[in-house]
């Protein structure tokens, strides 16, 4: 039972208004005087079902967080605040989703909206160590020729390093628009030398996969928990090398799983996927990315299981070869490390004993606990 928080490992599922901590919203909401919906304050992580409805709610609440980042100054803060959240967490490299249209409007267009944030990341990236990337992602709700622009975009500001564009992804409702109709703007980033990392297999089952593979030919699936109800898919996609990004909190907060316990994580990691735990939307979902390696622990990952997921999402990052090697050999000093549930007492461990509390709400607590010492992002 070590420390899942001083665990190195890579957060590669992780949208940039959904990012957003809650005391941030708040105080952009305050400043704005706009009235925030009681559900994104209860304290409650949303629980919507995993039908059309169900989707409507969740994107009405994240539209209404995304309303209130208007501005350069709330952009760089965004991504600064992940940055500084995720290196508490013992993320090494953060892969961050943005569709830059959305904040288009209020920087002068697509361009600088991409700029800003990219340059965000590099900013990011020094502050705090955490290698800050970014995905650019289109949205099932756009038409694909939009899909296309934002494609060309992207690849003019394509790199390995932080503050570059790493991959293209696909987002919102799988079940909007057809696959297929995205191919081009995929063949447009693949050409410029992108990984394809667009969402599947979540509120859809294997056929969509099975679709989103063969069309958009995907270096990662977003999610693509629900692979293994094929098992003969799930193997194609672990022959093809296809990771998953799974993300347990989201999964069950959108009603595809009614709790943790049901997340098909075992199944997946027995079959041989390589999986990268992510949190998705943080803000929605009120479950951050060590919450998401105490439900594999909960799923009965022991500390072994827990370094291999580690160094799964390190190995399905899109850092450079040099930066993988050195995050994978802190992994094998984590699991070489003391075991505090094996010693006396732990208190001595690094970072201090851990709540024993099981799931997501212990993971809060931790989060709430480490937030009062956390430093608070520069102003400007
Ligand atoms: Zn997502």
């Amino acid at each position: 039972m070590r420390d899942l928080a001083a665990l190195p490992k890579a957060h590669l599922h992780l949208h940039f208004t959904g990012s957003m901590r809650l005391e941030t919203l708040v105080e952009l909401a305050t400043a704005t005087r706009t009235r925030l919906p009681a559900s994104l304050l209860d304290g409650d992580p949303l629980r919507v079902p995993a039908d059309r409805r169900g989707w409507f709610r969740f994107q009405r609440a994240y539209d209404t967080a995304r309303a209130l980042v208007r501005s350069e100054e709330t952009m760089r803060r965004l991504v600064l605040e992940a940055a500084m959240d995720d290196a508490a967490e013992g993320s090494r490299r953060l892969e961050m989703q943005v569709d830059p249209t959305s904040y288009a409007p209020f920087v002068g267009g697509i361009t600088p909206a991409l700029e800003i944030i990219l340059d965000a990341a590099d900013q990011a990236t020094a502050l705090t160590g955490v290698e800050v990337a970014v995905i650019v992602a289109a949205s099932r709700m756009r038409h694909p020729l939009d899909g296309r622009t934002l494609a060309r975009l992207a690849v003019r500001y394509a790199g390995d390093s932080p503050g570059r564009v790493v991959g293209f992804g696909l987002s919102n409702d799988e079940r909007a628009g057809q696959t297929a109709s995205w191919g081009p703007a995929f063949a447009i980033a693949r050409r410029g030398g992108l990984a394809c990392v667009p969402h599947g297999g979540e509120l859809l089952g294997p056929e969509h996969v099975r679709e989103v593979v063969r069309a958009l030919g995907p270096t990662r699936l977003g999610h693509g928990v629900r692979t293994g109800e094929d098992p003969a898919l799930l193997e194609e996609v672990v022959d093809r090398g296809i990771s998953l990004e799974v993300c347990p909190a989201s999964n069950v907060g959108l009603g595809v799983y009614p709790c943790a316990q049901e997340v098909p994580l075992p199944a997946l990691l027995a079959h041989g996927a390589q999986v990268a735990l992510g949190a998705d939307d943080p803000l929605l979902f009120q479950s951050r990315l060590v919450d998401q390696y105490e439900i594999a622990r909960s799923l009965g990952c022991d500390d072994a299981a827990l370094a291999e997921l580690a160094r799964g999402s390190i190995r399905a990052s899109l850092a450079s070869p040099r930066s993988k090697q050195q995050w994978l050999a802190q992994v094998e000093d984590w699991l070489a490390g003391p075991d505090p549930a094996s010693s006396a007492t732990g208190d001595g461990a690094p970072g201090g004993a851990r709540d024993r509390g099981d799931g997501p709400a212990a993971g809060r607590r931790e989060a709430d606990q480490r937030g009062s010492g956390r430093p608070e992002a520069p102003s400007r």
